[in-house]
């Protein structure tokens, strides 16, 4: 399978907005699969829609839960959703990839389609390989560029080079990441609806439950400020000094992965490589290091700001402002000054 895909790789030290490629065409039919909970789509999947837009052609939406209706019909109102495939039964309820993967065979062996895209995100990553392999086919993942219908940009190397990668398989599986493209808005003419195609729901897993964080704080994926604390910040207690500025500046908090390996803060916080990917207006490293796999999930950010004593610490190399102090002095005086 991996034979059908060439890749070059073309090194870049930071990838921008600026360096994304988009085309368009007009022989695609995408399958889009829309993440959704509570009643609300998820924000990943307002972004792959806009990359498969990109593609041109046509658009369906596949909304599949216990009750897809409600979703399904603010679906319908999205720029560029042309129909939308309802598939309603309890065995989609919890995007159980072993019953949502057959789902989408079933919707692309019925309506030929010739892409099908979903969010870079858990749910995305989990469903997506599956259907691809259910497809005989590659799974693209993360792609942060469309150069044509079969060629796509997609970092690796923990974002230190950007591949550009031509799928030669006839069905293009791929997943977006959700910071390299705008979210797709309503644009008041309603899809037409039908009923997805009847699929195997072989139930070789049972949803049990989830634990999840709730905070009153802006959400840290789609937040506009976010700053971050690692090992430097010492406990969890000291996370405080971070709440405390993130409330005056209305940002989310986030930490690296030894902070969060360290018990500091919770798993949910952690950015990076195998965290969350983050690109908001303001970022702000303190007492973080820059370790590629931190850079890969926040060097996007569109202004990086570092607090560290080291003045060696490799994140000043990706800094725009850097100011070389212990953070226990400058954290405390930055949320006095701003206060004022
Ligand atoms: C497969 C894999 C995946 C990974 N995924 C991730 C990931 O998703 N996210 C992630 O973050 N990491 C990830 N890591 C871990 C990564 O390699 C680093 O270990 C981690 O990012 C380091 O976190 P840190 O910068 O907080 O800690 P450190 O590297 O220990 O840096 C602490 C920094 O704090 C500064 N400091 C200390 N005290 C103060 C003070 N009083 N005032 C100011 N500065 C101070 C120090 O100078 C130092 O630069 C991954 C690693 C692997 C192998």
């Amino acid at each position: 399978m991996l034979s059908s895909t060439t890749s070059r790789i073309v090194l870049q030290a930071r990838a921008t907005l600026a360096q994304r490629f988009y085309a368009t065409g007009t022989g695609a039919n995408t399958l889009l699969y829309v993440e959704h909970k509570d009643g609300a789509i998820g924000g990943a999947t307002l972004n792959a829609l806009t990359a498969a837009n990109k593609l041109g052609g046509s658009v369906t939406a596949l909304v599949a839960g216990d009750a897809p209706e409600a979703v399904a019909k603010e679906v319908g109102k999205l720029a560029g959703v042309s129909k939308v495939l309802l598939a309603k039964d309890a065995a989609y309820a919890n995007a159980l990839p072993e019953n949502v993967a057959p789902l989408l065979a079933a919707a692309q062996s019925q309506f030929n389609f010739t892409h099908l895209f979903a969010g870079h995100t858990a749910v995305g990553k989990n469903i997506f390989p599956r259907a691809a392999a259910l497809m005989d086919v590659a799974a693209v993942s993360d792609i942060v560029g469309i150069e044509g219908e079969d060629t796509f940009v997609r970092p690796i190397y923990a974002g230190n080079a950007i591949a550009t990668v031509k799928s030669n398989d006839k069905i293009k599986v791929v997943t977006v990441r959700g910071t390299a493209f705008e979210a797709a808005a309503a644009s008041g003419d309603a899809a037409s609806e039908e009923s997805a195609p009847t699929a195997d729901k072989p139930a070789l897993t049972q949803w049990v439950g989830e634990e999840i964080q709730k905070s009153d704080r802006p959400d840290l994926g789609t937040a506009k400020r976010v700053i971050s604390g690692g090992r430097g910040m010492k406990n969890g207690e000291n996370f405080s000094l971070l709440y405390d500025l993130a409330d005056k500046i209305g940002a989310a908090v986030g930490a690296s992965r030894a902070a969060v390996d360290a018990g500091f803060v919770d798993n949910s916080l952690q950015v990076g490589q195998t965290g969350k990917i983050v690109a908001p207006e303001l970022y702000v490293a303190v007492g973080i290091s820059g370790a590629i796999q931190h850079l890969a999930g926040m060097k996007d950010s569109k202004t990086i700001v570092a607090i560290n004593k080291d003045a060696d610490a490799p994140i000043f190399q990706v800094a725009d402002y850097g100011l070389v102090k212990d953070l226990f002095e400058a954290v405390p005086e930055l949320t006095e000054k701003i206060s004022k």
